[in-house]
């Protein structure tokens, strides 16, 4: 379908928002090649990154789709733009862990690379001016980001989403160490995911060489950030175009 790109709603560290021309449930975004960490204080990227990220985001997205998973993606546009369901973005952040790395490792003092006995969910309230601290149910509800039953909603996809992924990637040759997610709310109540599925949001090792192909390259001046992002996209759209996990 063709659509035309209204104005400029929100422009976010990775994306650009922008209304749909007649089309008041939908919005454009754009992926940008900008990269950020540590709540927008190191900055940097590379000239293909939103290319990769839309790329990557969207594959996973229609595989999710497949396997009931809702979500806001509707069709690409372009080498880094993607329409999408316009939603009420739920201002929690939701991290799945299968691995230890990270603020988790640090947090516990656990090695990094412990195999975690279950998945571990975690919440984040998203709010830059707080640096997204983490918070727990009771949190939630006091702030009244969320009702228990949304609440047990987004756990519910959030393990489902987990599965699908671990088994992707899996495929991929990749183990999925850790990912965060954004759910919103649709017009008509329904709660999907949103956001994006991306190296920005995952952390993703090789499973043989163990090697990080993920933002952690840039966060730690690991280099080869390009490489490793390409590295994720062929993988995920050959396994992907071999049916894997199908
Ligand atoms: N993450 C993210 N956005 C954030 C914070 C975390 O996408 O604002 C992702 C991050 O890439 C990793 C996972 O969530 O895959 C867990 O991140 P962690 O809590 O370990 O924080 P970090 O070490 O990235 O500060």
């Amino acid at each position: 379908m063709s659509f035309q790109v209204g104005e400029k709603i929100y422009e976010g560290k990775a994306k650009v928002i922008f209304n749909v021309q007649n089309q008041p449930d939908l919005v454009y975004q754009e992926f940008k090649d900008s990269l950020t960490a540590f709540n927008g204080e190191k900055k940097g990227g590379f000239k293909s990154k939103g290319h990769l990220n839309r790329d990557i985001t969207s594959i996973i997205f229609q595989r999710l789709s497949q396997k009931g998973v809702p979500n806001h993606w509707i069709e690409n546009q372009g080498d880094t733009g993607m329409i999408t369901k316009r939603v009420k973005i739920i201002p929690i952040e939701v991290v799945v862990r299968n691995i230890a790395a990270g603020s988790l490792a640090k947090r516990l003092g656990w090695e990094e690379g412990r195999k975690l006995s279950l998945p571990i969910m975690e919440f984040y309230y998203k709010n830059d001016n707080l640096g997204d601290p983490i918070i727990n149910e009771d949190h939630i509800r006091i702030l009244g980001l969320a009702t228990d039953e949304t609440l047990s909603e987004i756990r519910r996809m959030a393990k489902i989403i987990n599965g699908e992924l671990t088994q992707l990637f899996g495929a991929c040759g990749l183990d999925l160490v850790d990912f965060k997610l954004e759910f919103g709310r649709t017009k008509n109540g329904e709660i999907i995911l949103a956001d994006e599925v991306s190296p920005d949001t995952c952390r993703l090792w090789d499973k043989t060489t163990k090697e990080k192909l993920d933002k952690d390259r840039f966060r730690r001046d690991l280099g080869n950030i390009e490489e490793a992002y390409r590295k994720v996209h062929e993988r995920v759209e050959l396994a992907v175009k071999k049916g894997a996990n199908s």
